[in-house]
């Protein structure tokens, strides 16, 4: 079954639209660098669907997006962690996840351990 024009019932389809997916004939295509549509209309509904996707995904920003949420989370850690260990020393219960004051406490006790010449 040979697809005939979506608008030309006696003339054979060469292509489809991109959008729309008609079978049209040589005369009906409008050739873009996106594609080959049935309409200036189907165009530009495709270049809309095109901008709304890389609007929900910037391919360009990823990476640079990735990098400052690691650095956020990295701040913010260190922000943590040094916040615990101000608290530690008036909380003695905190202590116990005071990372800081637990490395502190073992480089004090190394130090002690050397022999001192
Ligand atoms: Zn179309
Ligand atoms: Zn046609």
């Amino acid at each position: 079954m040979a697809k005939t024009c979506f608008n030309h019932k006696d003339a054979p389809a060469t292509t489809m639209c991109h959008q729309c997916h008609h079978p049209i004939c040589k005369a009906c295509s409008l050739v873009t660098p996106t594609g080959i549509f049935c309409s200036p209309e189907c165009s530009l509904l495709n270049r809309d669907v095109k901008a709304r996707l890389q609007e929900s995904g910037p391919k360009g920003m990823t990476r640079l997006e990735t990098l400052l949420k690691l650095m956020v989370a990295f701040v913010l850690i260190c922000l943590g962690f040094g916040g615990i260990h101000l608290a530690a020393e008036r909380v003695p219960k905190l202590k116990k996840i005071d990372l800081i004051g637990r490395v502190m406490e073992i480089g004090k006790a190394r130090e002690k351990g050397l022999p001192l010449d």
